[in-house]
């Protein structure tokens, strides 16, 4: 019977293969269900000005809610999705996901907010993927205005003639561009002067954040990534800030936007509707110079 034979595999595999071997194996073969089953879930994080504690954009986070492993990391099964082909149907559930539910908000009533998406490199330059974004605004009537694609610098490195009609195309549609995890990518800065007109915001990576302390020299580093920005007018904001000291420094170095766990974590839809209800999230007395300098 196919319950037996269910537990033989489990069996087979967990005496021959190591768990995350026969995670991965489950994983890929469940994700192709997954958008059908209802799995997929869009989380939402905040992203929050830094002096006014108002919720100034958000970003959409894929979770997958597994039978078997619980809720899965989109760092697990992203990769999957691309080496089995399913990272086109991934993708268009995400866009037509984040975009529904920021009109259904805005019809609500909710502040009217951007709200970004994660493409891969993979997909970015995929042919139609501007088409495809255009399709979603008008199917669930979004402002283009409110729909922000991330993007990492990896995906700059490719051909760049399609790189750049891609963003031009992104550009005269009106959807906004970030380049996620700045400063770790392969590029380098001739990559930002060629494009920089195409990108609206730098979103500076969780590990130089996560390194911030008093006095530490990798500061610089910050400091250098958002002055480039404020030069080259474009946005910036940190990401993956956690305490009230990198919220103090960042204030310092005048970073204006931040996301990260100190303000939300990403929450459930209902849960960020009741947040972005509010309009702005009360924010943490990071102005006591004195706790964080000596
Ligand atoms: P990312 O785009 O750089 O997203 C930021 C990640 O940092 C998220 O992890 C978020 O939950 C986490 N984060 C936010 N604030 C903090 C903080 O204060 N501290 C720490 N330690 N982490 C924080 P998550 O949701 O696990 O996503 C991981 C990556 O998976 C994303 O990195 C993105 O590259 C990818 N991803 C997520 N959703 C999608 C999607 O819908 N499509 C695609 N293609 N990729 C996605
Ligand atoms: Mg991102
Ligand atoms: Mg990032
Ligand atoms: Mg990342």
């Amino acid at each position: 019977r196919a319950k037996d034979l269910g537990k033989n595999n489990v069996q087979i595999f967990t005496s021959s293969m190591n768990i995350q071997t026969y995670k991965i194996f489950t994983l890929e073969r469940d994700l192709r269900k997954a958008i059908q089953r209802n799995e997929l879930e869009l989380y939402y994080q905040p992203k929050v000005n830094v002096y006014s504690g108002e919720i100034v954009g958000a970003e959409a986070l894929v979770r997958w809610n597994h039978p078997e492993w619980g809720l899965v990391s989109p760092n697990e099964f992203i990769p999957l999705s691309e080496e089995t082909g399913l990272s086109a149907a991934l993708s268009s559930w995400v866009k037509l996901t984040a975009c529904q539910q920021n009109k259904e908000w805005q019809q609500a009533g909710l502040p009217a907010i951007p709200i970004s998406i994660n493409v891969t490199a993979k997909r970015f330059l995929f042919k139609d993927m501007v088409d495809s974004i255009q399709l979603v605004l008008r199917e669930t009537g979004l402002d283009p205005q409110y729909l922000e694609v991330e993007i990492t610098e990896s995906s700059l490195l490719e051909n760049e003639d399609a790189v750049m009609t891609t963003l031009d195309a992104l550009n005269k549609l009106g959807v906004k561009i970030s380049l996620d995890d700045f400063g770790t990518g392969y590029s380098s800065l001739s990559y930002l002067k060629r494009f920089r007109q195409k990108i609206n915001t730098l979103k500076i990576d969780k590990s130089f954040i996560h390194d911030m302390h008093p006095g530490n020299d990798d500061n610089a580093i910050i400091h250098m990534i958002i002055q480039l920005a404020q030069h080259m007018n474009m946005s910036v904001i940190a990401e993956g800030v956690e305490t009230e000291e990198q919220l103090y420094l960042l204030k310092q170095l005048q970073c204006d936007v931040v996301q990260g766990y100190l303000f939300s974590k990403p929450v459930q839809a209902a849960e960020f509707a009741e947040i972005l209800k509010q309009g702005h999230i009360p924010i943490v007395n990071s102005d006591v110079a004195a706790d964080f300098e000596n």
